[in-house]
């Protein structure tokens, strides 16, 4: 009946085509492929729409964060704490970097790091600390910044799924999500509520020294050509993704607004559902919904999921398997941990699709089928 996609990125496309076509066009004749003036443009504008001093675009979401963390000029063995709960990459690059991940739990409302889990994680062995802005809602930072602070340790914000949210502070002062940390980072992965053709990623800071060094890093480790003064890596953002990202910048707040509307929708079609619970707004956050995912009670989410499928609703499982019981990382935990909320949502969490593009119809389809679904499974 419908053509549904967890997100439909043609029909964002088609609505601003002539503008990104006449941008990819305007990169082909310049033939300034990697480091042309929409790189310097864009760079500029996203760190003026986050409210920071310096934006360093590189490849990936990935990239980002592994450069970060060599930024920081960490030692083997050093402690890096991050959720269980999140993306892989978020960990993975700890790891890579012969660096110790130690995993903490998210709170149950937020999927975000828990304060006191961090707290207890901390040791004179921790270096680093990566709260993620999981499915654009921001972490709890008045307490994450809090604990950082005590300890002096710097704060690296995974902010690939929350760029265009913002989070206010106890004290009333609000800032968007990335302008918060040490450093923080994105990726314009093209799902991403910021995405562009490819692959692309960013790192911000407001430290000038740690900007210079996340530039070397990207490059290289060089400031001037052939001059290399540390080991960095080759992580670039090409001209075309970022003549695309500037374009669909200016579109970014409207994006936003566009799955709020849509997390609107739903909360309110489920909210009488008993075996449903919507995803939680906490009052300091301003949630952008990168994902819109339901816990599911008293109902097997697998069938669920699997009926969904079988009925053509696009749905996902973010995460199927938390970080600290996946394969790639059994030398850092696995069973010692333990967890409660992580495998708790582990177990019951379903995304829905959300996007920027949705008609009413659509919205209205897939509320429908999830509700039969749930009726069909739990009807005594
Ligand atoms: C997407 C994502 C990344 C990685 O971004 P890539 O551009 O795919 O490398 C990192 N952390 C989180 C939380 C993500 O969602």
């Amino acid at each position: 009946m419908f053509n549904l996609q967890m997100v439909d990125l043609k029909r964002q496309y088609e609505k601003i085509k002539p503008e990104i076509d006449a941008a990819i066009q305007n990169v082909l004749n310049s033939t300034a492929f990697i480091g042309g003036p929409d790189i310097h443009a864009f760079a500029k504008e996203l760190a003026e729409y986050v409210g920071v001093k310096h934006c360093i675009p590189c490849a990936n979401g990935t990239d980002a964060l592994q450069i970060a963390l060599m930024a920081l000029g960490l030692e083997p063995g050093d402690e890096v704490i991050t959720p269980s709960f999140t993306y892989i990459a978020t960990v993975e690059v700890v790891a890579l970097l012969r660096l110790k991940p130690v995993f903490v739990d998210v709170d149950a409302d937020t999927f975000t790091m828990n304060a006191d889990s961090l707290k207890k994680a901390i040791t004179p062995k921790t270096k680093a600390i990566i709260p993620v802005h999981l499915y654009g809602q921001c972490a709890n930072m008045d307490a994450i910044l809090a604990i950082a602070k005590e300890h002096n340790i710097p704060v690296i914000e995974d902010n690939a799924q929350a760029i265009g949210g913002s989070y206010t502070f106890a004290d009333g002062t609000t800032k968007k999500t990335g302008a918060m940390g040490t450093i923080s980072t994105t990726s314009f992965f093209p799902s991403k509520n910021l995405g562009c053709y490819g692959d692309g990623g960013a790192m911000f800071t407001n430290d000038d020294e740690l900007a210079e060094k996340l530039k070397m890093i990207a490059n290289h480790g060089q400031k001037v050509r052939y001059y290399h003064e540390m080991v960095g890596c080759n992580s670039r953002l090409d001209s075309i993704q970022a003549a695309i990202l500037r374009i669909k910048l200016r579109h970014l707040d409207e994006y936003c607004d566009a799955r709020r509307a849509v997390a609107d929708y739903y909360d309110n079609a489920f909210k009488n559902n008993a075996h449903i619970v919507t995803p939680f707004r906490a009052a300091y956050s301003h949630h952008v919904f990168h994902q819109y995912t339901l816990q599911l009670k008293n109902v097997d989410r697998d069938e669920v999921s699997r009926l969904l499928t079988e009925r053509k609703i696009p749905n996902m499982l973010y995460y199927p398997v938390p970080s600290h019981k996946q394969k790639m990382l059994e030398a850092f935990g696995g069973a010692e941990y333990q967890l409660p909320t992580t495998d708790m949502l582990q177990e019951c969490v379903i995304s829905l699709p959300i996007h920027t593009e949705f008609a009413e119809e659509e919205l209205a389809y897939i509320v429908k089928n999830v509700n039969e679904v749930i009726d069909e499974l739990t009807k005594a």
